[in-house]
């Protein structure tokens, strides 16, 4: 059985609230962390998502203030969990934004888990979604120089026996969460899908500030509902209160 552990590589200063609640909280900002997540019990030492970069490079590409302490470091906030990066043979990407997919160098013998959709999209995206992948002005984003390391899946798929990718179009077209069986039952790893628990428990559920197509968010809300018994959200503070799920 497995367990899943969040770990703290870095914090917005002032994310708008309404990037993770469509059309509610106009005018608020909150301190939003950033999340790895890291499958204990897991043949691959499966992790899901790498970060954002750091903290220079986001005021520069994004005109965000991100805080990152030592500890808050990516390889700094695995070794504290016993993970060597280099032991790290699967990452699990729930979508290809700035703020999830930089961090592919530290992970020299891993496979990095896409949706085809989201590979598609993040290769050529509307306009007003370009930002969040190559940064304004568009820069290079990383994932485009690890094309050959990646593991292109189209739709729900066992990653290993008690991890599973789910198909969740909802904050992107391609997005991905990951089901993780445990003692305690069927946790969901929601990512930016979910961006706060007060999104998932406010019902109906709230959609994030982002997407495509809000039917599509509502769709998988409701395959969220029929196979998780627990919802870990993207960017909700909240998650650091246990250092392990269950
Ligand atoms: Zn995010």
């Amino acid at each position: 059985m497995h367990s899943i552990i969040p770990l703290d590589v870095g914090t917005f200063d002032a994310l708008p609230k309404q990037t993770c609640t469509y059309r509610m909280y106009r005018e608020v900002t909150y301190r939003a962390p950033c999340v790895i997540w890291s499958i204990t019990g897991t043949r691959d030492n499966i992790l899901v998502d790498l970060g954002p970069p750091d903290p220079p490079r986001v005021l520069e590409s994004q005109g965000f203030v991100m805080l990152r302490g030592e500890r808050q470091q990516p390889r700094a906030a695995l070794q504290a969990v016993g993970v060597d990066p280099c032991q790290v043979r699967t990452v699990i990407l729930t979508h290809l934004h700035w703020d999830h997919a930089w961090g592919f160098h530290l992970f020299e013998n891993a496979r990095f888990i896409i949706q085809k959709k989201e590979l598609e999209y993040a290769l050529s995206p509307l306009p007003c979604h370009r930002p969040a992948y190559y940064g304004k002005p568009p820069g290079q984003a990383q994932f485009v120089d690890y094309l050959d390391r990646l593991t292109v899946i189209e739709g729900d798929a066992v990653v290993e026996p008690g991890v599973e990718a789910v198909f969740i179009p909802s904050h992107t077209p391609g997005f991905q969460g990951v089901a993780v069986d445990t003692e305690k039952g069927r946790y969901f790893i929601a990512g930016d899908a979910v961006g706060l628990y007060e999104c998932w428990e406010t019902v109906p559920h709230i959609p994030s500030g982002i997407f495509n197509n809000l039917e599509d968010c509502y769709r998988s809300a409701d395959k969220i509902e029929r196979i998780a018994d627990h919802v870990l959200p993207g960017h909700d503070a909240r998650v650091f209160d246990r250092p392990s799920y269950p």
